[in-house]
């Protein structure tokens, strides 16, 4: 990506507003690099203990896995879902990028992250360089809960299985969170979102980093904290740059 598409990104974002006409956007994020590499310095890790069901689902590829979740009835919200959202992107992608769970739209579109979320969401990450298509795009509950209600802790715990296996599958770098309910949910934490971000943490078995940010729907009403979620996506990038 060129200076000028990046500029073009992160001016959909709203961010653009913080590059001086003397400095090209280019030299904005070499230096946001730096700034980040200080700020890894002073990164403390909390281990996420989630003790899944792995074994339950050990030895799956990806279509089985797929077809696994497509028949789930663990919980109660198979009863009211659509359709399963399975997850999106690339098979080889060293980013997996977890929200909380499938809104009206996902639910009828089988996909994570469509509608004005999901374009945001495409542009924090083409931001950093990642088109969406470079990246697994996944949530912690498979299917939506009724009037969008967060996941119930049931829920969460039968649904948790299918994201480390779509984790043992994939084997990213890095996994960001986006949302407190997600965040929290793979954590296990109440802690605030705003005291889990600017952390790595590491999720699961497969002690994958996992760095935590916004949710875009949040951003969009919330344009005011966009600089902060651009902070978040400098400080994963390189941490992915350094596992
Ligand atoms: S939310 Fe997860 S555990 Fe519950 S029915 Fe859907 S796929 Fe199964």
């Amino acid at each position: 990506m060129n200076s000028a598409q990046r500029h073009e990104y992160l001016t959909a974002l709203g961010l653009d507003a913080w590059v001086r006409r003397d400095q090209p956007a280019a030299a904005l994020l070499s230096r946001a690099s730096t700034e980040t590499s200080q700020e890894l310095s002073t990164v403390t890790s909390l281990l996420a203990p989630v003790s899944p069901n792995t074994a339950r689902e050990a030895g799956v590829d990806w279509p089985e896995l797929r077809a696994r979740v497509a028949a789930c009835t663990r919980c109660a919200l198979s009863a009211t879902r659509t359709q399963t959202v399975f997850g999106v992107g690339n098979q080889q992608a060293e980013w997996l990028i977890v929200g909380e769970a499938p809104g009206a739209e996902e639910d009828r579109q089988g996909e994570p992250f469509v509608g004005r979320a999901g374009q945001l969401l495409n542009s924090m990450l083409r931001a950093i360089g990642l088109p969406r298509e470079q990246v697994f795009i996944a949530n912690v509950l498979k299917c939506r809960p009724p009037g969008n209600r967060d996941p119930a802790a049931n829920e969460s715990a039968e649904c948790l299985p299918y994201l480390e296996q779509q984790i043992a599958l994939l084997k990213p770098k890095i996994m960001l969170a986006v949302g407190r309910i997600a965040a929290q949910n793979l954590l296990r934490t109440d802690v605030t979102l705003g005291r889990l971000r600017q952390q790595v943490h590491r999720f699961g078995h497969s002690q994958v980093p996992l760095v935590v940010t916004y949710h875009p729907a949040y951003l969009l009403r919330t344009p005011g904290d966009k600089r902060k979620a651009w902070e978040d996506l400098k400080f994963a990038r390189e941490v992915c740059a350094n596992v």
